[in-house]
């Protein structure tokens, strides 16, 4: 990408992964970038903070090599060093059982005794589908699925899989990748992480999932504890009102990449057309707790996490042995262990105190694996709680067709593009993705001729 007539000044509202990946490729491009980022620090949903020597991702943890356009962009920025081998093992239970899978291998699948033979002929219909699915998922902007978007999981999962497989695969696929019961989730979208999850291995950072947003905003201008208010366009270019410990800023800008979740959207965008605006307040992103404990010896287990369905557990969703995801999660010799909940779970505790949380989080952990919960109890030095009012995007059946209405009416030419997981699946990739095609949109049009 280079600039056709000069370099112009770009802002970008947001700095996760998709604002950041926007203003880094727009730089590249020679032009003048501003990042407005309402927090103290970058990120977003992809973040690591660091407590006694812990390093605790406090949203995304697993990364993969499916995730082209991150290594590309790692690459291109000089920090393919940083990229580290990770584990790609997850275990699933099941009657008391731990069943461990390698995603990398989906061979292994075959052999696993998580599933009957009858159900691992029935998963023959699931990679049909899956096939079939896979020339129409794009990164950056998932509307392709809308060709496909006729059920919801459950549905799908009863009329083509069978109940064992819905039970032990697409529930707890659909309870981790959307924190949703099948019955909530589009169809397409529960074949989705299958198509971004299999058959390649995973990588991480060794200082956290953050590593990538806090080495991009040292190569960029960002104005931090920046509330973006409003963004308008004329004919000349954008303006930017935008909010800083009391005091309004205005500032003009020849185009403008509005990169926040999709509800957040329509309040700081007003020229949204009544339909834009009821798309996007209507996007349904679930609230998330995750409870990271630091412990001074680490359990013993290979794998990065365990999946719980929801017939082996009503409230944990799973946990995640996080030091396996690389050397610097945790200090020499200790550990480092994240519970993960159900929707129901975490709407009974979101406004309850974090000693609350805490002590719920160790009982449901104590119900479902009672032999982690006494490792917990006798190592625990350091816990961090977050929540998430918006985590992750749940987008029922049709819910593809909605988008791919969105996105076609978003004027190409406009000095406004937008980023985010919004346009397609929550995911750092797919919000990375997205944001890179903002870039390019603007290159395309709104930077080139004026
Ligand atoms: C609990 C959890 C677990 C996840 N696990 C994984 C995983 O393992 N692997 C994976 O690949 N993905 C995972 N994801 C999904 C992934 O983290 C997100 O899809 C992705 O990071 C979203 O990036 P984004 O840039 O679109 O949005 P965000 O990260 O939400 O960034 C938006 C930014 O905009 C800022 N902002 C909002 N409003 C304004 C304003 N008015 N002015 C200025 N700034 C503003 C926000 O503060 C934020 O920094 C997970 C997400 C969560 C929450």
């Amino acid at each position: 990408m280079t600039s056709e007539s000069g370099p112009k000044h770009v802002i970008v509202v947001g700095a996760g992964i998709a604002g950041m990946t926007a203003a880094f490729r727009l730089e590249q491009a020679g032009h003048t970038v501003t990042v407005l980022e309402q927090e103290d620090r970058v990120g977003g949903r992809m973040t690591t903070v660091e407590r006694d020597g812990y390093r605790v991702d406090l949203g995304a943890l697993w990364l993969s090599y499916n995730y082209t356009a991150m290594v590309r962009l790692l690459t291109d920025a000089g920090l393919a060093a940083e990229i580290q081998p990770s584990t790609n093992v997850w275990g699933v239970l099941r009657a008391g059982k731990i069943h461990r899978l390698d995603f990398s291998r989906p061979s292994g699948l075959v052999r696993t005794r998580l599933f009957s033979w009858k159900s691992k002929l029935k998963a023959i219909n699931l990679l049909r589908d899956l096939r079939r699915a896979t020339p129409l998922l794009q990164w950056g902007d998932m509307s392709g699925a809308a060709e496909i978007d006729v059920e919801n999981a459950d549905d799908w999962a009863v009329r083509r899989l069978n109940e064992e497989l819905l039970d032990y695969l697409i529930e707890p696929l659909c309870s981790g990748y959307f924190l949703a019961e099948p019955r909530d989730v589009s169809a397409v979208g529960a074949l989705i992480p299958l198509w971004a999850t299999l058959k390649a291995p995973a990588f991480n950072f060794d200082a956290g999932v953050g590593t990538l947003t806090q080495l991009l905003a040292e190569r960029l201008r960002v104005e931090y504890a920046a509330s973006a208010t409003r963004v308008s366009e004329d004919a000349s270019g954008v303006h930017v009102l935008w909010q800083r410990g009391g005091r309004e800023h205005s500032t003009r800008a020849d185009a403008c990449v509005v990169a926040v979740p999709g509800p957040n959207v329509p309040r700081i965008v007003p020229q949204l057309s009544e339909r834009q605006r009821e798309y996007l307040s209507a996007l349904r992103y679930i609230p998330d707790i995750r409870v990271t404990f630091g412990l001074r010896r680490p359990p013993t287990e290979p794998a990065l996490g365990f999946l719980v369905p929801c017939r082996e557990s009503r409230d944990l969703l799973g946990v995640t042995f996080n030091h396996n995801l690389s050397q610097g999660r945790a200090p020499a010799g200790k550990g480092l262990v994240a519970a993960h909940f159900r929707g129901s779970w975490t709407g009974k505790h979101f406004a309850s105190d974090d000693d609350v949380v805490i002590a719920d989080a160790l009982h449901a952990l104590r119900e479902t694996f009672p032999d982690l919960a006494e490792h917990i109890d006798a190592h625990q030095e350091m816990c961090v709680v977050h929540r998430w009012e918006q985590a992750l995007l749940a987008r029922p059946a049709h819910g593809y067709r909605s988008l791919s209405q969105f996105t076609r009416s978003i004027n190409p030419d406009s000095r406004i593009q937008f980023a985010g997981d919004f346009l397609s699946y929550s995911a750092t990739n797919a919000a990375l993705a997205s944001g890179e095609l903002a870039a390019e949109h603007l290159q395309a049009a709104a930077l080139k001729y004026n």
